[in-house]
């Protein structure tokens, strides 16, 4: 019998022994799945027994990661969509931006504001016409000019000196973006200490406790691996901003991910009649959320004090 299995090359991947949230060495396997997108390659998603933390192992080196984010299917900075489903894609997208503008800056009059992860700067260029004052960081360099060509946005590197940004935040804001990044505790402690002192977090997640989270299974589009490293649950997430004094104010349902993901996961899946059955499972999802709150994705907003 032959396996199509593919091997991981031990130097570019990092098994993890401790939970990147607590620090314990206790974890169990809790899902097998495939770099669907992309690689084909196999991962494991450990849940740590101690804080229920799940995370992708083993993870992707910082010198290796680079060339899963290498592909023209990456949604998120596609320029010229061409398909239908990119078409819809990008249509709803935009809806879906308006939406979140009002929700992150609901009962806030304006001031700073750093989008981290913003990608082309689609969410700061809605931001910046209407009474904030706009920084997006953005580690991928095409995803950085088209924000600046476009939208005339001020967009650094993850590397960039950032000596200034010490208490200047009224508003940050990370889009689906904390699930990417290795190091949860030094990102943490910069965002705290860019907010200032009642300044506002919001967090995008997708939510591994969602209806199509369970009923796609390793299929689920959402795991994202090895791209995804983190896949937070409501309280995982509570914890972690909770040690760098950040408190949860409010969590808002964002009810177009249950499409998104369902598509992809049905095409994952390699399934017949998938529109049909993605726009089923993402109507589904978000009907069992209204009473569970289990939507695809969550949005939470944080605050530096209280
Ligand atoms: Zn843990």
């Amino acid at each position: 019998m032959l396996f199509h299995v593919k091997h991981l090359e031990s130097a570019s991947f990092i098994e993890l022994d401790n939970c990147p949230l607590c620090g314990s060495s206790n974890h169990i396997v809790y899902l097998s799945t495939q770099d669907y997108f992309l690689s084909g390659e196999y991962f494991k998603i450990n849940e740590c027994t101690v804080c229920g933390h799940l995370f992708t192992n083993p993870q992707p080196t910082g010198e290796h990661i680079g060339k899963y984010y290498k592909s023209d299917r990456y949604l998120s900075h596609k320029e010229n969509p061409e398909s239908l489903f990119e078409r819809m894609y990008a249509s709803v997208r935009w809806l879906n931006l308006r939406t979140k503008y009002k929700q992150v800056t609901a009962g806030l009059s304006g001031g700073k504001l750093l989008d981290y992860g913003c990608g082309r700067g689609d969410f700061l260029a809605i931001a910046s016409g209407r009474k904030w004052e706009c920084i997006g960081i953005e580690q991928d360099e095409d995803a950085r000019k088209i924000a600046e060509k476009s939208h005339n946005l001020k967009v650094l590197p993850t590397n960039a000196p950032v000596d200034t940004f010490q208490s200047q935040f009224d508003l940050i804001t990370m889009f689906h973006v904390l699930e990417h990044i290795p190091d949860l505790h030094s990102i943490m402690n910069n965002l705290n200490n860019w907010l200032k002192d009642n300044g506002r977090l919001a967090i995008a997640l997708p939510n591994p406790r969602s209806y199509d989270a369970l009923h796609y299974r390793q299929y689920w589009a959402a795991w994202d691996v090895p791209r995804h490293l983190h896949h937070f649950k409501t309280e995982t997430i509570i914890r972690l901003a909770g040690q760098y004094g950040l408190q949860l104010k409010t969590v808002h349902a964002m009810y177009w991910d249950a499409f998104f993901v369902s598509m992809l996961s049905e095409e994952y899946k390699k399934s017949k009649l998938p529109l049909i059955k993605s726009v089923a499972i993402g109507f589904l999802s978000n009907f069992n959320a209204m009473r569970s709150k289990q939507f695809s994705s969550l949005l939470y907003l944080f605050s530096k004090s209280d």
